[in-house]
C-alpha cells in the first residue's frame, strides 16, 4: 500500500455533538488520557473552570472573556491517529459549530443518562443526519442513577429517528453498574475499583459470559438479568449492519462514564475499527473527489480572528481532503484566482500547537491569514483547480437591529458589516424601503453577536447601537405569484426582509405563526434554507 492509502486507512475525524453539560470535555479529556496525550486527567477540569476549555488557546480572547476557536485535538491510538473537532457549546455555540460538522467524517452524540436527548443534541443531530454523517451514541454518566438503558434507546430511536444497536450492554443495576457486555465480540469488560476518581485508566477484568472468572464476579440476579436483556435485544432489537452504519441510518450505542472512565477504553477501541476513514468529498460539478488522489486539496471551514490589535490577522482552518499536505507547499485559491504558499501551518497536538510539517486527508491544519479566504473556499494543487459543494447556510435563531452609533460612521458601519458577513460572522438582512441605515443580522448563538460589536469597534471604529428582536425563526419565501410576497397576510407580529442575495425571508416568533401565515397565504412556500444553498 502507497504512504497516501496506508496514511488514510488510519485515520479517523469526528466531532463529538451534545448538549452543554453532558460531559464532552470531560470525554474528550479521557480520551486523550487513553490516547497517551495526557497523563493524569484532570488538567482539563482546572483550566476550565477559570476559563473555557482545553481547546481554546487563545489567551487574548479569553482575557477579553470572548472564546471563539474552535480547533482539533490529535492523538494516536493503537495505530490510528485520531483528529477529534471540538464543537464548542455553551456560550461558545455558533454558527461555527454546525460548520466544524462540515469537516467530519463521522459523530459521536453523548448522552447524559438521566437527561436524555436534549434540545442542543437535536438541532446538532439534524445537520450530521441530513449529512447522512454516520453517528456513534455514547450515554454518560451510568457511574449515578439515570434512566434505564432501554428506555434511553427507545428514546434515541423515537425523538431522533435512528435505528439503534447496542454495542456494549450495561452490568448491573442503575447507579451501580460493574461493567459492560459487547454483543459484537460476545466479550465482558468488569471494572475494578478505582481509587484515583478517574485520573487514572481504569483496571479491567476482560473474558466471556461463561468464564468462571467473570461469572464468580457477578450475583446471580445480575447475571440472569444480563442474559434476559441480551436475549430480548437479539430477538426484539435490530441486526448490526455497518452499512447502516455507514450512511447514518443506525447508530451503534454505547454505555459508560467519562467520570470514573468505564466503559471508555471499550468504547474507544470499538470506535475507531467502525466509524469511517477520510471519505470521499462532493466537488460542486457533480463529481466525487477521493481521499487517495494524489493531487493535494483542501477546504476552510473556519475562519478565527485574531482579537490581539498588535497581530491583525486570521488563522483559517482548513480539512485536507486529498493528496499530500507539505509545509510551506503552493496551492490554487479558487476563489481569488491564485496561487498561495501555505507557510506557517498550524496543527494541534493535544495541548500544543505546533508546525506542521506533513499532514493527510482527514487532518486539519490552521494557516496564518491575512484577510484572502473565505468559510467554504476550496484549496487545492494546481492541476485540480477544483471547487467542493458550497457551504450550507444554517438557519439563524437569534435576530437584532444594529445601527451605527455615530451616523458619521456609516461607511465604516456598512462595510464592517458586509465584510463579517462575507466572512461567515453572522448573516445579513435588511427591510426594504426604510432606509440604509440599520442591518437585521442573524446568527445561531449570542457569542456572534459579542463578536460583531467587538469586531466593528476595533477593526473599524464604529460603535453599534444592538437591539435583539424577539424572533427565532426565519424562513425563506417562494411563491407562484411573485406580488404575494410584498403583500403578506398575516405577517402582524413578523417581519419580512431580504438576505444578501435580495432573496425574501420571513422572521417570526415561533413555528406556530408560521402555520397561521400558511394558512392565509395559499400559494406561499417557507424553506427553512434559501431554496437555491447546498442541502445541509
Ligand atoms: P460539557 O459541557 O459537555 O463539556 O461537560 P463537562 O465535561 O464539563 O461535564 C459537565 C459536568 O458533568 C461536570 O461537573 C463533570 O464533572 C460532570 N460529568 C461529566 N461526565 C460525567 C460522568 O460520567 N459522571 C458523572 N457523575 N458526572 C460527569
Amino acid at each position: 500500500m502507497g504512504e497516501l492509502l496506508e496514511k488514510i486507512a488510519k485515520r479517523r475525524t469526528f466531532a463529538i455533538i451534545s448538549h452543554p453539560d453532558a460531559g464532552k470535555t470531560t470525554l474528550t479529556e479521557k480520551l486523550l488520557l487513553y490516547g497517551g496525550a495526557i497523563h493524569l486527567a484532570g488538567s482539563v477540569k482546572a483550566r476550565k473552570s477559570n476559563k473555557h476549555a482545553v481547546s481554546d488557546w487563545m489567551e487574548i480572547e479569553k482575557q477579553r472573556g470572548i472564546s471563539v476557536t474552535s480547533s482539533v485535538l490529535q492523538f494516536d491510538y493503537d495505530g490510528y491517529r485520531v483528529n477529534i473537532l471540538d464543537t464548542p457549546g455553551h456560550q461558545d455555540f455558533s454558527e461555527d459549530t454546525y460548520r466544524t460538522l462540515m469537516a467530519a467524517d463521522s459523530a459521536v452524540m453523548l448522552i447524559d443518562a438521566a437527561k436524555g436527548v436534549e434540545p442542543q443534541t437535536k438541532k446538532l443531530f439534524w445537520v450530521c443526519h441530513r449529512r447522512h454523517l454516520p453517528i456513534f451514541t455514547f450515554i454518560n454518566k451510568l457511574d449515578r442513577f439515570g434512566r434505564k438503558p432501554l428506555d434511553l434507546m427507545t428514546e434515541v430511536e423515537e425523538v431522533l429517528g435512528i435505528k439503534v444497536y447496542p454495542i456494549d450492554w450495561p452490568i448491573g443495576i442503575d447507579g451501580r453498574y460493574k461493567g459492560v457486555y459487547n454483543r459484537l465480540t460476545r466479550e465482558v469488560s468488569l471494572f475494578q475499583a478505582d481509587t484515583s476518581h478517574g485520573s487514572k485508566q481504569l483496571a479491567v477484568i476482560k473474558g466471556r459470559l461463561e468464564d468462571e472468572q467473570i461469572r464468580s464476579r457477578l450475583e446471580d440476579e445480575i447475571y440472569q438479568t444480563l442474559l434476559d436483556d441480551i436475549d430480548l435485544l437479539d430477538m426484539a432489537g435490530e441486526d448490526f449492519n455497518q452499512d447502516q452504519v455507514n450512511r447514518g441510518e443506525l447508530t451503534p450505542m454505547f454505555f459508560g462514564s467519562a467520570m470514573t472512565n468505564f466503559g471508555v477504553q471499550e468504547f474507544l477501541e470499538r470506535f475507531l475499527k467502525l466509524s469511517p476513514q477520510p471519505q470521499p468529498r462532493q466537488l460542486q460539478n457533480g463529481e466525487i473527489l477521493q481521499p487517495d488522489n494524489e493531487s493535494f486539496s483542501a477546504f476552510i471551514f473556519k475562519i478565527q480572528a485574531n482579537m490581539n490589535p498588535a497581530h491583525r490577522d486570521r488563522i483559517s482552518f482548513m480539512r485536507i481532503c486529498s493528496g499530500i499536505f507539505e509545509k510551506g507547499m503552493m496551492v490554487y485559491h479558487l476563489q481569488s484566482g491564485k496561487m498561495i504558499k501555505l507557510a506557517q501551518p498550524q496543527q494541534f497536538m493535544a495541548q500544543e500547537r505546533t508546525i506542521v510539517e506533513k499532514a493527510y486527508p482527514g487532518d486539519i491544519i490552521g494557516i496564518f491569514d491575512p484577510g484572502v479566504f473565505g468559510i467554504g473556499d476550496s484549496l487545492s494543487d494546481e492541476k485540480l483547480k477544483l471547487q467542493f459543494e458550497d457551504f450550507p447556510v444554517f438557519p439563524p435563531e437569534i435576530f437584532a437591529r444594529v445601527q451605527p452609533k455615530d451616523s458619521l460612521k456609516r461607511k465604516q458601519f456598512e462595510k464592517g458589516i458586509l465584510q463579517l458577513s462575507q466572512e461567515g460572522a453572522i448573516q445579513v438582512f435588511q427591510q426594504k424601503d426604510i432606509g440604509v441605515e440599520s442591518f437585521i443580522v442573524g446568527v445561531v448563538g449570542t457569542l456572534q453577536l459579542e463578536v460583531l460589536d467587538y469586531r466593528l469597534q476595533n477593526e473599524y471604529s464604529a460603535q453599534l447601537v444592538l437591539n435583539q428582536l424577539s424572533y427565532t425563526v426565519a424562513r425563506w419565501v417562494s411563491a407562484e405569484n411573485p406580488e404575494q410576497i410584498e403583500a403578506i397576510k398575516g405577517l402582524d407580529n413578523g417581519m419580512l426582509v431580504y438576505d444578501k442575495k435580495d432573496r425574501p425571508v420571513i422572521l417570526v416568533n415561533n413555528e406556530w405563526a408560521l402555520n397561521w401565515i400558511l394558512e392565509r397565504n395559499p400559494g406561499l412556500a417557507f424553506l427553512s434554507v434559501p431554496p437555491d444553498a447546498a442541502k445541509v
